[in-house]
């Protein structure tokens, strides 16, 4: 019984939305989502929408799983909330467990936070303290990629490497050291369909060869997403690209951050995408996915290792100086852990590999549209990468936001998705239906053909 006018209205004139051009906004209509079910999203007027990007990236099973409700409500009916600074509750000591076993094999001590953001900033001061409290002061430096994005906080957005989010806020930032983006240098290398080649895996571990012979004594960590760059528009990395840069930072000890905040929780077909290469890092950000997408909650995991450099004699650098009001909230970890029981119980990365081929036959046909430049796949993330001019394979103008477009015609026509830069996502529920699945490609298909096919203003 909401008055839709009313809260459209509302929503233009007091909420302040993220990452959105407020005055376009201004001029649009949102989707003002009320209810979900399964892998749909139902608007004021009920309309349903095949949420084609689980929410942003994370309700994994889709919505209102029955489980998930209920052990929410189970928990709702001991206690909502109750801190963890000198203090404990069973949830957050119980998914503690459950995730160091699941992790690769050393990643045993669990930090709590909300958002991979956070998680991603835990693990770089721990690397910063680690060498700290190991005597070794001048590793100071953090290593990072281009297009990398670890988040938007001022830490997260320092070890990031998308030149947007990087200008304005310039001198906020403290400085990392830039290595090409692995998918980038590849698709230079290679072209756009023939990029993933053990060539272009050489050609980049020699580049993070170089650039640790020349700093890696100062080099405190490498700091990179986890098989595939998501923000910057779904870039993959090539095979070996991980597992290499884990053996060059043992050789030079630095230390490896993975950001597995969009790739973790079977969105790539494992459990976590470091798996596909057997990589352990040092610390491994996780996020989106760990509740299922209900609650927000985040985690670093790291080893024994950079734990032990915080025991000893009691003084001021064993503390690691970080926590939240809400960290190890009981509701989000008792959510949380559901969601891991029910990967098990409902076999879920069992029954993923043949969905991912799925996908990846029907996105075969996007490669021939006129307006597509490349089609990305990494299991259950794509980016379909919009251009303007095959031939040159330039994009439109930013400021035409024909991608936005293109978007809000699938939405218009029940699928909801949203774009980055020139690239149409897809990162549906695990829980997607081939069905669902082809029926994302025939209208994301048919609204690529109707916005690029208009006349442009
Ligand atoms: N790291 C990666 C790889 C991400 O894709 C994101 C968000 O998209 C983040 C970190 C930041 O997570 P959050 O938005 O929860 O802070």
């Amino acid at each position: 019984s909401w008055d839709k006018e009313q809260l459209a209205a509302w929503d233009k004139r007091y909420f302040w939305h993220p990452f959105t051009q407020m005055q376009v906004y201004a001029r649009e209509d949102n989707v003002i989502f009320a209810r979900g079910a399964g892998n749909y999203l139902y608007d004021l007027d009920g309309k349903a929408y095949l949420d084609a990007i689980s929410s942003l990236w994370c309700n994994v099973h889709g919505h209102r799983h029955p489980r998930l409700d209920a052990a929410l409500q189970a928990q709702m009916g001991r206690v909502a909330h109750s801190t963890t600074l000198g203090a404990s509750n069973p949830p957050a000591i119980l998914l503690a467990k459950r995730l160091a076993e699941l992790a690769p094999a050393g990643l045993e001590r669990v930090f709590y936070s909300e958002d991979g953001a956070e998680a991603v900033e835990i693990a770089v001061k721990m690397a910063f303290h680690f060498w700290r409290n190991s005597g070794r002061p001048e590793k100071r430096r953090f290593l990072t990629l281009d297009n990398a994005y670890h988040g938007d906080t001022v830490g997260a957005v320092s070890v990031g490497g998308m030149d947007l989010f990087h200008n304005v806020y310039q001198d906020l930032l403290f400085h990392a050291d830039r290595l090409p983006s692995p998918y980038g240098l590849a698709r230079a290398l290679f072209g756009a369909r023939d990029w993933d080649q053990p060539a272009a895996t050489a050609a980049w571990l020699q580049r993070l060869e170089e650039m640790l012979r020349e700093r890696g004594g100062e080099i405190a960590a490498l700091v990179m997403e986890s098989g595939i760059q998501g923000a910057a528009g779904l870039l993959p990395f090539p095979k070996g690209i991980l597992a290499g840069a884990r053996a060059l930072c043992d050789r030079h000890d630095v230390l490896l951050i993975l950001d597995e905040v969009a790739t973790g929780f079977g969105r790539t077909g494992r459990l976590f995408a470091c798996e596909h290469e057997a990589v352990r890092p040092d610390l491994m950000a996780l996020g989106k996915g760990l509740s299922g997408g209900y609650l927000p909650l985040a985690a670093t995991l790291t080893t024994q290792r950079i734990y032990d450099a915080f025991l000893g004699e009691f003084g001021e650098t064993r503390q690691f100086y970080h926590g939240h009001t809400f960290t190890g909230n009981p509701l989000a970890c008792a959510v949380a852990l559901e969601n891991l029981q029910i990967f098990e119980d409902e076999q879920i990365l069992e029954r993923l590999a043949g969905r991912i081929r799925h996908l990846h036959d029907g996105l075969a046909a996007f490669w021939q549209h006129p307006h597509v430049g490349a089609v990305r796949q990494f299991g259950l993330m794509v980016g379909i990468e919009v251009v303007a001019d095959k031939s040159t394979g330039s994009a439109y103008p930013y400021g035409e936001r024909v991608e936005y477009a293109i978007s809000r015609a699938a939405i218009e026509r029940g699928v909801y998705t949203r774009p980055l830069g020139d690239t149409l996502v897809l990162m549906p529920p695990l829980s997607i239906t081939a069905e669902e699945i082809d029926r994302i490609l025939a209208t994301l298909a048919e609204a690529l053909d109707a916005v690029t096919s208009a006349p442009r203003t």
